[in-house]
């Protein structure tokens, strides 16, 4: 089995399963329990929240909210906090090519609670125009929010520039989608308002996730109940998550020099062979990160290839799993520039740490001879 779809999910390291089965075994009690067994379940809850904080450099000026995943943290940041500062401004701006949890939530605030949205335009490296920002920034924007890494393509967008701009020009508070970006690229935390992430995206379990948020910042929780979570998320939490969320940051982290080289190679090799065909159009940008690579097949259908590939166990995706628009075509590869065809027929080839050059040689010569062998 050659897996390249580390985008969509990866394989957890072997250690978290274990460090998960070990706190749940031990340490099983409800951390707001006044017995000893509850206070030692809460010692390793604190734990977690101050080894993520002091990884990222921000343990001073953040707190960390323990959630499901990435969708969940996105949903807290931008209906939690438009919700609660609502009384000062009504206007959002955001990118159209985040994911569809951003968009699709404010899609919500727009039409379920009266917000007006301003979407920015990304260029072909699927950036957003400083100018463009600066010229929709206005007195009733309370809320910026801009993906680091882009989940379809990998293109980055520049967060150290954009915050500034952000906090210079309004009062507005900078949210960021993180997932496809922590512990795989450098990125600046202590400029960053709110910042949503996943434990699964960086080899660590599925359903546990964090909204990380400026120690000043207030939101309307989405979820009320018995105050867990600094009251932004009710329901009993689950220590063993949050510590294998916390590890998997502190792993990628401490790794991501090595893998960011690793995985440079990787996407060297692909980039190199695909790009002499005439077949084919490249969508990752050459400034993007190297674990995404993304490319349109311009006289086959990505479908049939994709199907085709994971027939011989090679696993890749065609556009996005989550699509918001069900329009058949990828929003995201349509917004820097291609056609709708393109657009259809996009090939995410995906790395983590632990892909590896002959996987890459591999789904080369696979697809070479799917290429080969299948009708338009
Ligand atoms: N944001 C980005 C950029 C993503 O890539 C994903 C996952 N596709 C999400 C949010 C949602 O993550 P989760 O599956 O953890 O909800």
């Amino acid at each position: 089995m050659i897996y390249l779809d580390n985008a969509a999910t990866c394989k957890p390291y072997l250690e978290l399963l274990d460090l998960f089965n070990e706190i749940e075994k031990d340490y099983f009690a409800n951390a707001q329990s006044y017995h000893q067994l509850g206070l030692l379940s809460l010692e390793h809850l604190k734990k977690a929240r101050k080894k993520i904080l002091t990884s990222l450099n921000i343990s001073q000026t953040h707190l960390a909210i323990f959630l499901s995943s990435a969708t969940e943290a996105n949903n807290l940041a931008l209906k939690g906090y438009a919700l609660k500062y609502q009384k000062r401004g009504k206007h959002i701006i955001l990118s159209n090519i985040e994911h569809p949890s951003v968009i699709e939530t404010c899609l919500q605030l727009k039409e379920e609670f009266g917000f007006e949205l301003t979407f920015l335009e990304v260029n072909e490296q699927g950036m957003i125009n400083l100018d463009d920002l600066k010229k929709a920034l206005k007195k009733s924007t309370i809320l910026v929010s801009i993906m680091a890494v882009n989940n379809e393509t990998g293109s980055i967008n520049l967060i150290n520039e954009i915050a500034a701009l952000v906090h210079q020009k309004s009062l507005a508070a900078f949210h960021v989608d993180v997932t496809q970006a922590i512990g795989k690229i450098h990125l600046n935390y202590q400029n960053i308002d709110m910042f949503s992430f996943s434990g699964h995206k960086i080899n660590g379990l599925k359903g546990s996730g964090a909204l990380v948020i400026r120690k000043n910042i207030s939101l309307l929780p989405l979820l009320s109940g018995g105050q867990q979570e600094y009251g932004f998320r009710s329901a009993t939490s689950s220590v063993a998550l949050a510590s294998t969320l916390a590890e998997a940051v502190v792993i990628s982290l401490e790794k991501m020099k090595k893998n960011l080289a690793h995985v440079k190679t990787l996407n060297n090799l692909l980039h190199e062979h695909l790009s002499k065909r005439k077949d084919i159009k490249i969508n990752s940008p050459s400034n993007g990160s190297p674990f995404i690579f993304n490319f349109s097949l311009l006289n086959k259908k990505a479908s049939v290839v994709v199907e085709a590939l994971s027939n011989e166990q090679i696993y890749v995706s065609s556009f996005s799993a989550c699509q918001s628009n069900n329009k058949g075509f990828s929003y995201v590869v349509k917004a820097l520039g291609r056609t709708e065809l393109e657009a259809q027929n996009t090939i995410r080839v995906s790395f983590d740490y632990n892909s590896t050059k002959e996987d890459v040689l591999a789904f080369l010569k696979a697809f070479e001879n799917i290429i080969e062998r299948i009708k338009g």
